[in-house]
């Protein structure tokens, strides 16, 4: 990007403003919120900004997740609140932030500079079983849909974080299925993570256009069902969608102490030996912040507390470097970067 070019910069932070970067998961508007209830304002500019800048972070994905205690009567408010708190940052804060509902918004943010900001279901639980409700969410911007979080909804079962006995999962439900249609013809993007594997199959079988997982990793090298297997690695490709890799250590290691960056690069390094390198991207799912605002306990199912492999995106530089390191070329670089997803975003998006 020509607006990134420098003189004097290291070869990683060269690549990273040379490509165009995306974060495909990121709970930005659950802390934004938050802080915006006790008073504050550009959140974004002050608190993320920065940290974007310096990893050549151009676009982000940020979710909307919604509490368990909310549900089921307040996740529509709640999602609105965050739509909300998104619609007053940028006013505020213009200049540099763009709600991004189109390729060609896309390319725009980043032509002019600011960060591009997509946004996204992490669980339909704000539709509640009313599949009217999301055509009133793509008209306010929203363009991914997460079927579902680690629970059940009225759309499908979510996979679950531990082995811990949770009873029979599902696959999608009816309205699941409705749902998956109805987003592909307005021009949203399915988002498998958290599915749990029946719902997984049931998803691939009936999209009909390029999916992703914005944020889960191997489950061959970190067995839990949160994670794809690589049959499921293999199907995302076949329908030329892309993995987002997660930098969340319970997602990275089946042991804290060898929750790093090294092993975050295995995940990538994984994918490209099962599908080649068009077909994985990021999806860091930075949660230190979140965590500031509930206790891990307080989630079902998470058995051991998170941290980021990354510390943020200011890091973005230590990862260029360790996939240098592993002989990935630029251009594989630039498109597990951001290219891939901007592939996908062309190609579904409207
Ligand atoms: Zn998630």
């Amino acid at each position: 990007m020509d607006s990134k070019e420098d003189a004097d910069i290291d070869i990683p932070t060269g690549i990273l403003r040379k490509y165009f970067v995306a974060d495909a998961h990121l709970d930005l508007l659950f802390d934004v919120e938050k802080q915006r209830s006790y008073g504050r304002r550009r959140v974004i500019a002050s608190d993320y900004l920065p940290g974007f800048e310096e990893g050549g972070v151009n676009l982000v994905v940020s979710s909307l997740y919604i509490d368990d205690i909310f549900l089921p009567e307040m996740a529509l408010r709640r999602a609105l609140n965050q739509v909300s708190a998104l619609y007053g940052e940028i006013e505020e804060t213009g200049e540099k932030l763009m709600l991004c509902k189109s390729y060609s918004d896309i390319i725009a943010a980043r032509e002019s500079g600011k960060l591009g900001i997509l946004l996204s279901f992490e669980g339909v639980e704000p539709l509640y079983n009313d599949i009217s409700l999301l055509r009133v969410f793509y008209e306010l911007g929203l363009r991914i849909v997460g079927l579902v979080w680690s629970r059940r909804n009225f759309a499908g079962d979510g996979s679950r974080f531990s082995e811990a006995a949770t009873g029979n999962g599902g696959g999608l439900t009816d309205f699941g299925f409705e749902l998956v249609r109805e987003a592909e013809n307005l021009g949203m993007l399915i988002d498998l993570s958290h599915l749990n594997d029946e719902g997984f199959w049931d998803a691939i079988d009936v999209a009909r256009k390029p999916v992703i997982a914005s944020h889960s990793n191997c489950r061959t090298l970190n067995s839990i069902g949160r994670n794809l297997t690589d049959e499921q690695i293999r199907a995302i490709a076949s329908k030329d969608g892309v993995i987002g890799i997660n930098a969340s250590s319970i997602l990275v290691a089946g042991r804290d102490e060898d929750a790093n960056l090294d092993f975050l690069v295995n995940h990538i390094d994984h994918i490209v030996d099962l599908v080649g390198p068009g077909h994985v991207g990021l999806g860091f799912d930075l949660c230190n912040r979140l965590f500031s605002h509930i206790s891990f306990e307080a989630i079902k199912g998470i058995t051991r507390k998170p941290f980021d492999v990354l510390e943020g995106h200011k890091d973005m530089n230590l990862l260029v470097d360790r996939l240098l390191d592993r002989g990935y070329g630029e251009n594989e670089i630039g498109q597990i970067l951001g290219d891939n997803f901007l592939r996908v975003y062309e190609q579904v998006l409207k």
